[in-house]
């Protein structure tokens, strides 16, 4: 993957969270289950074993790009 920012190469890897990994416009202050209301992203869940997501990452941009699984979304 080239990062969009510097064009390098990006290193792959994982980001793992707890039950469930998500991205929402607005910060959750108890649940970090997603509001109903289509603006949140879920990247993962899995109850048993803990979220995770493979992310790519370049060191010297300190940027990380996720992409979203549209499994978990848009359903
Ligand atoms: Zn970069």
């Amino acid at each position: 993957m080239t990062c969009p920012k510097c064009g390098g190469e990006m290193e792959t890897g994982i980001i793992q969270g707890g039950q469930m990994l998500i991205w929402t416009p607005k910060k959750h202050k108890i649940s970090m289950h997603p509001r109903n209301d289509g603006k949140d992203i879920v990247l993962d869940k899995n109850f048993l074993a803990g979220a995770a997501v493979e992310a790519f990452c370049c060191r010297k941009c300190d940027f990380i790009m996720i992409p979203v699984c549209k499994e978990n979304n848009y359903e």
